[in-house]
């Protein structure tokens, strides 16, 4: 008898991304837009004729990279789209390292980045941040990665990483730099203007957040066009599916102003939400994202008691140099009152 096929040594003790789930009134857990999404990609989701859902989408779909092109400043031979910006993140540990190099980043950041990189045959290599809270650039570059990860906004703190110490990163880095801007509408420095400086600087950006699109799965990458050209090698085609390609298309085309004053709104409400946890004792973390990082004692207890009030956060636990904290997504102003309300019942009930 033959025996089970046995799964890659490297997928051992990996577990799959499942976080929790379940009607809740009140979900804040997931830093996806309280506001919806952008209403011409609705629109268009409904017109999209059914018909063509029987063909193929575009192989490389052409007016969208032009459309992302036109909105990140760069031209649509240095866009590579994907199936959300995990799709080419992981795409991008693929084409740039070899099996068993490693892939540097300052943790805590992006949970399935290790995930993605162990998956591909390559060594997550952590460093810790420094105390203060920025990339800890000395201990990166010493790495000698091949890869080197830096997410800014960050994700799970919130925080961007100075202009000081990813500029001397970007400066001295052997290998590729990915920057993940998944929250970069809402933080107050983009990297895409250094992408003229630096060719082996790789920006990956996502329709996820400050369009409101998570749903539809689209991301992309933004980089010089050879490295934008072996990223869409190794990703294959019709990653953008036919649909999700005319709602993209519509918001980017239709709905920037839509876009920007959301993400304003949501840097407005983040801010205020910020000076309400701290009258509550609270200490959130500087966030440029739509979120924020909030370090407490027992997170589990705070998420188990915020649920029963109706209100899911993410609870994260022992994250490396901070312990235990709670992640909450910004959105219209009246629903963060109802998880002020909820914070203010819980610290009423004596937990910090
Ligand atoms: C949400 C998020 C992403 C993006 O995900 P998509 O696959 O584009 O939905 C990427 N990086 C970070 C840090 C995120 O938080």
């Amino acid at each position: 008898m033959r025996g089970l096929p046995v799964p890659r040594a490297a997928l051992a003790g990996l577990e799959r991304y499942n976080p929790e789930a379940g009607a809740c009134p009140l979900d804040v857990s997931d830093n996806t837009s309280l506001w919806g999404p952008s209403p011409a990609a609705e629109r268009a989701v409904r017109l999209v004729s059914a018909q063509s859902i029987s063909r193929y989408p575009p192989a490389d779909p052409r007016a969208l990279c032009a459309a992302l092109a036109d909105y990140a400043g760069v031209t649509p031979e240095q866009v590579v789209t994907g199936c959300g910006s995990d799709d080419v993140i992981d795409c991008t540990l693929r084409a740039f390292a070899e099996p068993g190099e490693a892939v540097a980043f300052c943790a805590p950041t992006f949970s399935m980045l290790p995930t993605f990189a162990r998956v591909n045959g390559l060594r997550p290599h952590g460093v810790p941040f420094r105390p203060d809270g920025d990339l800890d650039v000395e201990a990166l570059l010493s790495a000698r990665a091949r890869i080197t990860y830096v997410a800014s906004p960050n994700n799970p703190t919130g925080r961007e990483a100075s202009a000081r110490a990813l500029e001397q990163l970007l400066a001295s880095a052997e290998g590729l730099v990915l920057v993940d801007e998944a929250y970069g509408e809402f933080a107050e420095r983009s990297w895409v203007p250094s992408l003229q400086r630096f060719p082996h600087l790789l920006i990956t950006r996502t329709l996820s957040k400050a369009f409101g699109l998570a749903g539809l799965r689209v991301g992309y990458g933004l980089g010089a066009e050879r490295v934008v050209a072996a990223l869409a090698l190794v990703r294959g085609p019709y990653k953008v599916n036919a649909v999700a390609e005319r709602a993209a298309l519509a918001a980017l085309t239709e709905d920037l102003p839509w876009v920007r004053a959301r993400t304003a709104e949501a840097r407005d409400v983040r801010e205020r939400l910020a000076a309400e946890l701290r009258r509550v004792g609270l200490s959130p973390l500087p966030s440029g994202a739509n979120f924020l990082c909030i370090p407490v004692a027992h997170a589990a207890s705070w998420g188990a008691r915020l649920l029963a009030r109706g209100v899911r956060v993410r609870v994260l636990r022992a994250l490396p140099g901070l312990g235990d904290a709670l992640r909450i997504g910004v959105g219209p102003w009246d629903s963060m009152e109802v998880v002020l309300a909820a914070l203010r019942a819980v610290v009423a009930e004596g937990l910090r």
